[in-house]
């Protein structure tokens, strides 16, 4: 996998929001090849991310991770209710979980979000104490990037 290790040794944990698309890489100054890009709704610490990071970590030379949440996120209003009326209405089933509002991963506020994450980055036990992590903000309008820890 010699060939994937992103230049920049960079993994960037963030939402897969439509108006971060080029914006987010544009504003870093990250082109083809110099970051792996993991996306999902609101920029969530999952385990799936941790396998992702993992992989990026120890076959792909990552040694710094940046999570970016932006502000207006969508997962803030994110309404549980709302999407279970919505799967019945159209045959899918939103017992598939125990808890589908907790499984939805809806987060209160994107700066405490980005917090969190670099949190449980930092403290899971697969994650090497060696790898820098960092946690940011961009303003989705002016494109202002905001350190947070
Ligand atoms: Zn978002």
């Amino acid at each position: 996998m010699g060939h994937a290790t992103p230049r920049k040794k960079l993994a960037i944990v963030t939402c897969m929001d439509a108006r971060l698309v080029n914006f987010l890489s544009e504003k870093l100054g990250i082109k083809k090849g110099d970051a792996k890009v993991i996306k999902n709704a609101g920029n969530v610490i999952t385990e799936d991310v941790i396998r992702s990071l993992v992989v990026a970590i120890y076959c792909l030379d990552v040694e710094r991770v940046m999570v970016v949440g932006h502000t207006d996120c969508g997962m803030k209003s994110v309404d549980a209710e709302e999407i279970k009326k919505k799967m019945l209405e159209r045959g899918a089933n939103p017992y598939f979980t125990p808890n589908l509002k907790c499984w939805l991963n809806k987060i209160d506020d994107e700066e405490k979000n980005v917090i969190e994450g670099v949190n449980i980055i930092k403290n899971h036990p697969a994650i090497p104490k060696d790898v820098t992590v960092e946690g940011y903000i961009i303003d989705v309008e002016t494109g202002e990037l905001k350190k947070l820890c």
